[in-house]
């Protein structure tokens, strides 16, 4: 059930103690880094679609084009086409090849090298400055090309971080990106593993209709605010 009643014991400890509960039931989260370019066709991918139809519109255009190059220059049908199993493929492809016209105007090549010597928030400036790509998907590109201690805020960790108590429930996803990825917040160690763990939560016991709190491993800790 939830409540509109708080509690405020120090963040990072709280941060800790979710952590370490979500581990002992989902296991350490294991990191995979992609290469840029991929990360940010996967991301925009993703948009309000499942992982499963993301994976799939993304090796159709795997399948279909030898190259992200090849995949820039096609008819804008084609990549529709491809991507169909994503959903929303008309804005999708569209984002898709803008993207990497852009990429290759500023470059000459398809080619993101150039953010490993970028501060995290001149990456996200320079992602965000093209168009359709939000600060979700420049953060994934920080925490799942890069390497950095960076925490991108999906649909269910922005949910979970608000019932939790972790964040305002007024804040929008932008802003929970900032406020999570502060050091008062989320020590930079743990970012990474959060975030997964967060998700795994929010698919299997904290959904957005009728979260499981009765039977819920994190119930002792959290305020269950009503977000919704
Ligand atoms: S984290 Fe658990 S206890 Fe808290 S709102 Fe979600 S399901 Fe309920």
């Amino acid at each position: 059930m939830v409540t509109t009643e708080t509690k405020s014991p120090p963040l990072r400890r709280r941060v800790r103690a979710l952590l370490r509960r979500l581990e002992r039931e989902y296991g350490k989260a294991r990191r995979e880094r992609t290469a840029p370019i991929d990360e940010l066709i996967l991301t925009i991918l993703s948009q309000n679609t499942s992982d499963g139809n993301r994976d799939r519109a993304y090796d159709s255009l795997r399948a279909r084009f030898s190259s992200w190059e090849a995949l820039r220059l096609a008819p804008r049908s084609e990549v529709e086409d491809a991507i169909r199993p994503a959903g929303l493929w008309k804005q999708k492809a569209r984002v898709l090849q803008d993207t990497l016209n852009a990429l290759h105007d500023e470059h000459g090549r398809l080619d993101l090298s150039h953010l490993e010597s970028l501060s995290d928030a001149e990456i996200i400036d320079y992602l965000t400055g093209h168009r359709g790509i939000g600060v979700k998907t420049a953060a994934c590109v920080l925490c799942f090309s890069l390497g950095r201690p960076y925490m991108p805020v999906d649909t269910h960790v922005h949910r979970l971080a608000r019932r939790l108590g972790l964040i305002p429930a007024e804040v929008n996803a932008d802003r929970a990106h900032e406020l999570l990825n502060s050091k008062p917040a989320v020590p930079p160690e743990l970012r990474f593993s959060f975030h997964i763990q967060l998700i795994r939560h929010g698919r299997r016991v904290c959904r957005a209709a009728r979260p499981a709190c009765d039977s819920c491993i994190l119930n002792d800790l959290c305020p269950k605010l009503d977000v919704d």
